[in-house]
């Protein structure tokens, strides 16, 4: 057994703060504690911050500020979108459209309106999680009320035709919203240009080296939406609530600097992510998840057959390096994930599922590290499984 590293591989579910973030934000917790619905000098500090993360977030995508609600989050922002939209035009129809490969936080405002009376059709998937446009195109129903697709996958990476499908939706006259959480700092977004047709976007700051607990729904000006928090009139009445305010300054600063460091991110994480893909495929029977290009550029995600991911994940966790699995186990039986079988993997290989996401504080040593350890604890977890007869080569 080598030297043990700390290895965090999992950036798809969280990113750490960074320190320019905190410093930005520790002003608000202390000195500048004023409630910003206050008119004194302290209040008033605040309300000028939110204000200022306003403007840096609709500069980084594109936007006008007015068009940006500050929320807790991506999931806030996802029910907000969904439920909203559905509730707010109900008497135009009850057809949503969305996808099965979406985040929960979609999925399961979309399964709970299911139960209020709405209808939902799941477009159809390739084997990469690719949603095909002409799908939606023939999905869409005259009492249809919203698009819901999301920009990129959080498990497989897989980056879906956004404009095009904004383009259908626009055509039809009908509310498009997508789940950004994953793209922000490697996809550009632009609200006036390439994405005009898009008119409701979730983001979230974890995601994006910021705070947690805070995060944004981007609403097109003229969107037809019903409030989701009720209260006071924060937000231009749009979201009650005392506002996060040292949360929506981490965001505002962290977004800035993803923005300001996309390509270079993109750049070293696609490097580290190319070499750790090409010695991972050298493992016999594994496969990569996802599309091999239109994904996000620090996303893996593998099945290795005959192996359980989460003795996987536990072991990887013993050597220092911090990944995710596609199966969880709830409640004693293993539930492999809904994203791996809507791209039609059988469940045996769904649960042999690691995903692996990059971020700004890898190094290539790190992918050193993995490439060491991972060969060795699948050799382990295969030796010990009575069904385990190696047969083809690795699959590409
Ligand atoms: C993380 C994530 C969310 C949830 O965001 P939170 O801020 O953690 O609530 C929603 N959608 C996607 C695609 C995500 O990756």
């Amino acid at each position: 057994m080598g030297e043990k590293r700390f290895v965090y591989m999992d950036h798809a579910a969280t990113t750490f703060t960074k320190s320019e973030v905190i410093e930005a934000m520790l002003p608000f917790l202390k000195e500048h504690f004023g409630n910003p619905s206050s008119l004194y000098s302290i209040g008033r500090e605040g309300k000028e911050a939110i204000e200022t993360a306003r403007e840096q977030l609709a500069k980084a995508i594109g936007a006008n500020p007015e068009e940006i609600y500050f929320t807790s989050g991506g999931t806030e922002s996802d029910n907000w979108a969904i439920k909203g939209t559905a509730f707010a035009r109900r008497k135009k129809g009850k057809h949503i459209i969305t996808t099965p490969i979406e985040h929960h936080a979609v999925l399961y405002p979309c399964e709970y309106l299911q139960t209020k009376g709405f209808d939902v059709t799941y477009l159809p998937v390739d084997r990469y999680g690719l949603v095909d446009p002409s799908e939606v195109e023939a999905a869409v129903r005259k009492d249809t009320i919203f698009i819901s697709v999301m920009y990129a996958n959080n498990e497989i990476g897989t980056i879906e035709p956004i404009p095009e499908i904004g383009e259908i939706a626009k055509e039809h006259g009908i509310p498009f919203h997508t789940d950004a959480v994953q793209v922000i700092g490697k996809i550009p977004l632009d609200m006036k240009q390439k994405d005009r047709n898009v008119d409701m976007l979730s983001l979230s700051s974890h995601k994006f080296y910021g705070p947690k607990g805070i995060g944004a729904l981007y609403l097109r000006e003229g969107t037809e939406i019903e409030n989701y928090m009720h209260g006071g009139g924060q937000e231009r009445k749009k979201r009650a609530g005392t506002e996060n305010v040292a949360g929506i300054v981490g965001l505002g600063k962290a977004i800035e600097l993803a923005t300001a460091n996309l390509e270079k991110h993109n750049e070293r994480t696609k490097k580290m992510r190319d070499r750790l893909l090409a010695g991972i495929l050298e493992i016999p029977d594994c496969m990569l998840n996802g599309h091999p290009e239109k994904r996000l550029p620090d996303n893996l995600n593998f099945s290795f057959e005959y192996i359980e991911g989460e003795s996987l994940l536990l072991m990887l966790d013993q050597r220092g390096i911090c990944s995710s699995t596609g199966s969880a186990c709830s409640s004693g039986s293993l539930e492999p994930s809904h994203v791996l079988r809507a791209i039609g993997l059988p469940p045996e290989i769904a649960q042999g599922s690691l995903r692996l996401t990059l971020g700004d504080e890898n190094s290539e040593e790190d992918v050193d590290y993995v490439l060491e350890v991972l060969p060795e604890i699948v050799g382990k977890l295969r030796a010990m499984s009575p069904f385990y007869k190696p047969t083809t080569a690795c699959e590409k």
